[in-house]
């Protein structure tokens, strides 16, 4: 699905110097390549705060605690997505709420989180899913209104630009209260192990981020509060400096990649090519399929037989998942959700697909359909 090896010949002199640095100065933990690239990052997003942590799941979790949600605070989120998203809220005891998506785009249901909210709602987390912007300009006007934080779930769409309609343009994840991202590995600004961040453009909530993701420490040795211990090791921070000089290149191929493949299968009535928005751009973390009326395991298994990865994101819906069954919830509920859950199909997508590569992919795809 990734080609991580050949990406990484590409910039190896770099990246092996700069984490022969690291080791050379033995700056494993804090080191200045986390703040050299943390600058980076806020500059490259034009957000006042990155705070960079171990995970993108730790980013969400932080995030929340920060925001000092309490048990039984309600927080919407979209039943289509990674299992994390829902996992964090679970976890600290708020209430996951969740809403379908759009079939066509993959996004949360705006009116869905309308029709969702209630006195107990405290928190909105969108989903920017596959590499492609929420309605973030509703989602924020809904936020407004019933005074909610959003939390962007940016760890696929890293570097995505929203457009909103007066034409303001803001990276995704700069667009809410906090956004939280990912560095793992096959994402789309990934490191060589695990690492994530929260971005944000308020002073206090950063300031309160970072102690958190500190122990709760304000000064050393003093807790303010309940903390966690997050860092993003300074051999990871350096490979991330390195690698976000390459970050719009890399959405440049992932995109070259996607119109080949929207090429390839345009008219084709048993596969609907993923759908792009005016307001956002794509980047395209996966090229995901629809298959109408396809036998997607006998696809796979034809793929597979000629060494073309493909997978399912994702195979169950959140408020099917055995950890998530709810009484509030049953089979049939999220309509749009489970549809996709049953018909999607991811092919690879990376940086470095040549036209040799994908000809071969499509043409199989196609082989299969005839
Ligand atoms: C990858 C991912 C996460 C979690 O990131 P980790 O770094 O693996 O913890 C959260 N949400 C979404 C949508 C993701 O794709």
């Amino acid at each position: 699905m990734v080609d991580l090896k050949s990406q990484y010949e590409k910039i190896k002199t770099a990246v092996d110097a700069a984490i022969h640095t690291v080791i050379d100065n033995t700056t494993f933990i804090n080191g200045p390549e986390v703040k050299a690239f943390q600058a980076d990052l806020e500059k490259y997003l034009n957000v006042k705060h990155v705070i960079p942590c171990a995970n993108g799941t730790d980013a969400l979790q932080i995030a929340m605690m920060a925001l000092d949600l309490k048990p039984g605070d309600e927080v919407i989120t979209a039943d289509f997505t990674y299992v994390a998203t829902a996992e964090v809220i679970a976890l600290l005891g708020l209430k996951p709420v969740l809403v379908d998506v759009i079939p066509d785009t993959f996004d949360i249901d705006v009116k869905a989180i309308e029709k969702a909210i209630t006195p107990k709602t405290k928190a909105i987390v969108p989903v920017h899913l596959f590499g492609q912007c929420a309605n973030m300009e509703a989602v924020m006007e809904l936020a407004k209104k019933h005074n909610l934080f959003v939390i962007e779930d940016v760890a696929q769409a890293i570097g995505a630009d929203y457009t909103f309609s007066n034409g303001t343009k803001q990276k995704a994840g700069t667009i809410g209260t906090v956004g939280c991202t990912s560095f793992f590995p096959s994402k789309n600004l990934g490191c060589y192990g695990d690492g994530g961040a929260m971005y944000t453009n308020d002073d206090e909530l950063a300031k309160k981020i970072r102690m958190i993701a500190n122990h709760g420490q304000s000064v050393q040795y003093v807790h303010d509060s309940i903390g966690v211990n997050s860092r993003l090791d300074s051999i990871q921070a350096a490979i991330l400096g390195i690698k976000l000089k390459q970050l719009d290149s890399y959405a440049a191929a992932r995109n070259k990649a996607a119109d080949y493949y929207d090429k390839a299968f345009a008219n084709n009535p048993k596969l609907k090519t993923p759908a792009r928005v005016k307001n956002s751009t794509h980047v395209f973390h996966q090229y995901t399929l629809q298959l109408v009326g396809v036998d997607r395991t006998k696809l796979r298994e034809f793929l597979a037989s000629k060494d073309i990865p493909a997978m399912i994101y994702y195979p169950i819906p959140l408020h099917l998942q055995k950890a998530y069954l709810d009484p509030r919830y049953k089979e049939g509920d999220f309509p749009v959700t489970e549809k996709l859950c049953a018909s999607v199909l991811s092919l690879p997508m990376h940086t470095e697909l040549d036209v040799e590569t994908l000809k071969y992919i499509t043409e199989n795809v196609l082989e299969f359909l005839k």
